[in-house]
């Protein structure tokens, strides 16, 4: 039997697209491998939205190299935002690829696997949203599920519009069945997936979507990733107040507490109105947790606009945070802007943000001490074989010990006995 190796790079829209490759290669008879060396087929689905990760998928297509000289029948394909934006430039640079492929065309990887195919697929794919590939998910309690693809905001930072095309939404019957088809599995959990949820729109909108999802008999819970703060509107907090399915967490990128950079992002909302967001979000659904993503020396960004973001993070306290040091990414706009700061101070300014982040953080978990949550068991824990890990509605992960009353997939009460800033401890009760 021939084996597959898939490298993933980035968010979870590329982990999801690597399951779906998975999909269509186990369908055309390959089997998994963890070790490159075994393989017959090799994907590296990259992600180009920081440096780091992008030199990191280049090293390690360096190093294969080697191993594609050794054997020359080694497929080597390159997948994702690097192969969408380098293009034939890919294959200028390391003649070892065979073939480059971007995140609207993963549906071409079946005529790559027949040898029927060109060597570049990195056109706009109007039938993104009709084609549906077998996924072969990693997780058998919580899934993925796209309902749209692309993004038409054109934050000046981020590269997404020009790899993964304009907004698309699939058809929510095709959504609904695909969920539904997932209940009957086993699936507790589903995640729907684009990079901008609320702008969804077909013959429904985001909460109408959220409605009908939540009759899906055998689905405990529903999350979504990502909101654009701009969109979020009164009626999707309504849905996530009122449906019983809809979990109370939501992640919403501020980005930057000063107005002045969020306009330099063009991210379209001042952080006033991000505020009144929140304080609605919490008006609403006061258990609510809020995560957020931060960006740290974004050009011009003076010291009176930093202090505006620790402001912000000490006002609003978020849940949790992910924070990166301004990536320039080639072909963005911030990339061209003037007033590009030093990593040095770009790094000063990560670490006091991640370091305020880290007491808030620590802060609202030990708010949980002695409290019931509501936990679904994703499995054992790694590192802990004798506990299982699960998560409590609002995102954050419980372990608890393991005995055979309870097993992966179930949704249990528990009582928080212990508080750290990653995880919390909790007994059922
Ligand atoms: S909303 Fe902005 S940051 Fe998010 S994918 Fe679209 S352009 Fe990129």
């Amino acid at each position: 039997m021939k084996r597959y190796y898939i490298s993933t790079f980035g968010c979870q829209m590329n982990v999801h697209d690597s399951e779906k490759m998975a999909g269509i290669l186990k369908l055309e008879g390959y089997e998994k491998t963890d070790n490159v060396k075994d393989a017959d087929f090799v994907i590296f689905n990259t992600c180009s939205i920081r440096q780091k990760a992008e030199q990191k998928f280049f090293s390690e297509l360096g190093r294969i190299k080697k191993l594609k000289k050794r054997r020359p029948d080694l497929t080597i394909v390159v997948a994702g935002c690097i192969a969408q934006q380098e293009g034939n430039n890919i294959v200028e640079r390391a003649s070892h690829v065979d073939y480059v492929l971007g995140p609207q065309n993963i549906n071409a990887l079946r005529d790559i696997v027949n040898l029927t195919a060109n060597h570049v697929f990195l056109d706009d794919n109007p039938y993104i949203t009709e084609i549906e590939l077998p996924a072969d998910r990693n997780d058998n309690v919580r899934a993925w599920v796209n309902i749209m693809y692309g993004c038409d905001n054109f934050c000046s930072y981020c590269i997404v519009p020009y790899t993964r095309g304009r907004e698309k939404s699939r058809a929510s019957q095709n959504i609904i069945n695909e969920i539904k088809v997932l209940a009957d599995k086993g699936y507790k959990e589903v995640t729907l997936l684009g990079q901008n949820v609320n702008s969804y729109k077909s013959d429904m909108d985001f909460p109408g979507l959220l409605k009908e999802i939540n009759e899906i008999k055998g689905i405990k819970r529903i999350r979504f990733v990502t909101s654009h703060p701009k969109d979020l509107s009164d009626e999707l907090i309504f849905a996530i107040r009122d449906l019983d399915k809809v979990c109370e967490h939501i992640h919403l990128p501020l980005q930057s507490g000063s107005t002045k950079i969020l306009t330099l992002m063009n991210r379209k909302y001042t952080y006033g109105d991000y505020l009144k967001k929140i304080e609605k979000l919490r008006k609403e659904i006061p258990d609510i947790a809020i995560t957020s993503d931060i960006i740290a020396g974004f050009p011009q960004e003076t010291v009176e606009d930093h202090k505006d973001t620790v402001r912000a993070l000490k006002e609003i306290e978020f849940d949790g945070i992910f924070a990166f040091k301004f990536s320039p990414r080639p072909g963005t706009k911030a990339s061209l802007m003037s007033g590009h700061l030093s990593d040095d101070i770009k790094s000063e300014r990560l670490s006091e943000i991640l370091e305020l982040q880290n007491k808030i953080t620590e802060k609202k978990n030990k708010e949980l001490k002695d409290i019931l949550q509501e936990v679904l068991i994703e499995g054992h824990n790694e590192k802990n074989p004798s506990k299982f890990t699960g998560r409590t509605r609002t995102n954050k992960v419980v372990n608890i010990s393991a005995t055979d009353d309870i097993k992966t997939g179930d949704i249990v009460n528990v009582k928080i006995i212990c508080t750290r800033r990653h995880s919390l401890e909790g007994e059922i009760v």
